[in-house]
């Protein structure tokens, strides 16, 4: 009983892992500038108290935009 509990359990874990892996990808993916592509250089202006949307401003060109996660 125990063991089918553990594998549930670990299957459950790993939905899981897969789930915010991919979730975290799509979130990247909107860490491009679109005014100079350049990627992951940004800064965090503001966000929701549920932090699903953030306003960020690329440290290079200052372009100012949205990231929904
Ligand atoms: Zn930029």
């Amino acid at each position: 009983m125990s063991l089918l509990l553990c594998i549930g359990v670990g299957l459950w874990a790993l939905r899981r892992y897969l789930f915010l892996l991919l979730h975290a990808e799509a979130v990247a993916n909107q860490a491009n500038c679109a005014g100079c592509k350049t990627y992951g250089r940004i800064e965090l202006l503001q966000s929701d108290a549920a932090g699903d949307n953030v306003q960020v401003r690329c440290r290079k060109c200052s372009h100012v935009w949205r990231i929904d996660a």
